[in-house]
């Protein structure tokens, strides 16, 4: 903060009435690595995917452009899931059914009544399975964090539910309701009219060619935190090399 007050006073004076736990990686207590900021941040990259380096006009046209084509695309899907009588999204509903059919094949143990709580032991399948995973409805969790980290009951959540006569389906979060969806994409957009037709601003753009000098060689390095998403696709990346190897010495070999 002293380094911030040393540059900018006006800068430290906005950020130190705001809780550091919002804005710092030091005091959040380990949230920078949510899978929901990374969805959001990973999302916006898509949309915008080579809009970057472009000149600001068209970076705005760009973004506006692909905005109104990721509303418009969404709320047509919206509608027919309405129309389908859809409960939940397609994302959902998939993982929902996926994990009921896993459920039929867990056994339940009943702890309390009162929580809600059991411990469900999954079947052996090869050298996988034979977990115990401890589910307590009350607080909406399971040890395996699935339900958590989704929103959406998992298959040990869902024989727990059946187990205690309550509805899993009641237990999905409301932000995968169609009604949601269709409410956030039901939203228009105003045409923007030629130039011709605009204000004029009440300022000057000043272009500067110092600020646009890209003068290092080779690709730049992320400052974006990595986290368990880079890792897997750094695994696989790092098993289709070794594939490959070893496919290179087979050929030689032979
Ligand atoms: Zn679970």
């Amino acid at each position: 903060m002293e380094e911030i007050k040393k540059h900018d006073v006006k800068a430290f004076a906005y950020l130190d009435q705001i809780n550091k736990e919002k804005w710092t990686a030091s005091h959040d207590g380990g949230w920078r690595c949510g899978i929901l900021t990374t969805n959001i941040s990973e999302c916006i990259n898509g949309v915008l995917k080579g809009a970057r380096r472009l000149p600001v006009s068209a970076l705005v046209e760009i973004t506006l452009e692909r905005t109104v084509h990721y509303f418009h695309v969404r709320a047509i899907k919206g509608k027919k899931m309405l129309q389908n009588n859809q409960l939940w999204t397609d994302f959902a509903c998939k993982m929902f059914i996926s994990w009921q059919q896993k459920a039929v094949e867990h056994t339940v143990t009943k702890y309390s009544h009162a929580q809600q709580s059991a411990s469900v032991q999954t079947r052996r399948q090869g050298r996988h399975g034979m977990n115990t995973h401890v589910i307590k409805i009350a607080n909406r969790e399971c040890s395996c964090g699935k339900w958590n980290q989704f929103g959406i009951p998992c298959s040990h959540g869902q024989k727990v539910c059946g187990a205690y006569n309550i509805s899993a389906a009641s237990m999905v979060k409301d932000y995968y309701d169609v009604m949601a969806y269709n409410n956030t994409y039901s939203k228009h957009f105003e045409p923007v009219q030629s130039e011709d037709y605009w204000d004029e601003p009440n300022f000057q753009l000043v272009h500067d060619p110092i600020i646009r000098t890209v003068t290092r060689p080779g690709r730049n390095q992320t400052t974006r935190i990595h986290n368990e998403m880079d890792w897997r696709q750094t695994r696989a990346r790092q098993e289709a090399q070794q594939q490959q190897g070893d496919f290179s010495i087979q050929e030689n070999v032979s």
